[in-house]
């Protein structure tokens, strides 16, 4: 780790909190964080990765607005990447829009509805960033990336490669793509639709009224769980009666049962034992197998406080 550090200087910074970057607050710390500022920083990072890890691949993981991530109280051993503010921008050219990777999802979605461009209203009510949103094919309201995206550049990690490649190369489906763990989105361009600007505005009010009514506050990070084909985790939740239910820091919510809440200074291990909980209780009484949405990174342990939760 020393060695990377040296290596990317003032970029690097050891024994890193990671709980404020992401949306639920809390977890433990990284080993070593490297703040990329432009490509040939991330080139950088990939000699030193391999310089460091010559026989294996390097544990290294991208991070973007930590709005679906969720990291052990352990913390996570190895190397976090988080892009610069030279990755944060939008440029818009006829119906194509140009979006650099770090740039914040809800910002793009209000750009392109003042420029009269229709199709990402929906990102509004999505927290995250327009790398995480590649990775996670984010969508919402009938829409997601998919449907708009047309091509990428990304660096790999573990090659240095850069590459510019066309969206089907993604493989996006619900909620997910093929971009490799070691794969850091730099830009997409997205194919939008000439409209009104106040009817795209009025669009992303509504989406806003939505999100404000339907989903609950404090920390959280979205859904927890896809929904399985044909019905919804929330409905399955709500129906194994786990509205509620605590453990320790951690609660699903009363208000929409496929987010779990955190307490302030709460525990991620909580979190993590109680989406266990939930999910062996849907699988107990349905028989249905709930698939994690949010990405749980480093070594959890069972709670403690589960002992308490009727386990
Ligand atoms: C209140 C709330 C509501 C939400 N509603 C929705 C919703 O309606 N629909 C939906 O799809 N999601 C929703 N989410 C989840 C989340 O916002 C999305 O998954 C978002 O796309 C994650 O982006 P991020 O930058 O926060 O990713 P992070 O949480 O930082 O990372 C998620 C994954 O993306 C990877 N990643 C991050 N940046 C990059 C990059 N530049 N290159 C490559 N990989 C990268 C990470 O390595 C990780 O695997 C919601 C979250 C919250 C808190």
């Amino acid at each position: 780790m020393q060695y990377v550090a040296s290596a990317m200087g003032s970029l690097a910074s050891l024994d890193v909190p990671l709980g404020p970057r992401t949306t639920y607050r809390v977890g433990g710390r990284a080993d070593l964080l490297v703040e990329a500022r432009s490509e040939h920083d991330l080139s950088r990072l990939a000699d030193a990765l391999a310089g460091a890890w010559p026989d294996g691949v390097a544990p290294v993981m991208v991070m973007g607005k930590g709005s679906n991530t969720l990291v052990a109280d352990a913390g996570f051993r190895g190397v976090v990447v988080v892009l610069g503010r030279d990755f944060d921008w939008v440029s818009i050219k006829g119906t194509n829009m140009s979006v650099g990777g770090a740039t914040s999802l809800p910002v793009a979605a209000r750009q392109s509805a003042t420029a009269g461009l229709s199709g990402l209203e929906w990102a509004v009510g999505v927290p995250g960033s327009i790398g995480g949103a590649v990775r996670m094919n984010a969508g919402g309201h009938g829409s997601d990336m998919a449907a708009v995206l047309t091509r990428y550049r990304s660096i790999d990690l573990a090659t240095g490669e850069t590459v510019e490649r066309a969206a089907d190369c993604l493989e996006l489906g619900y909620r997910s793509s093929s971009l490799k763990l070691t794969e850091v989105v730099l830009q997409v361009d997205l194919e939008l639709v000439e409209a009104d600007p106040d009817e795209c505005r009025q669009r992303i009010a509504e989406v806003v009224a939505w999100r404000r009514a339907n989903q609950p506050g404090g920390s959280n990070a979205g859904s927890v769980f896809t929904n399985p084909v044909g019905d919804s985790a929330g409905r399955l939740i709500d129906a194994a009666g786990m509205k509620g239910r605590r453990i320790g820091t951690a609660v699903v919510s009363k208000k929409h049962a496929n987010f779990i809440q955190v307490d302030d200074g709460g525990s991620a291990d909580d979190v993590w034992t109680l989406v266990d909980v939930v999910r062996r209780e849907v699988m107990r009484r349905f028989g249905v197998e709930l698939v994690a949405e949010l990405r749980m990174v480093g070594d959890f342990v069972p709670s403690t406080s589960s002992r308490d939760g009727g386990l």
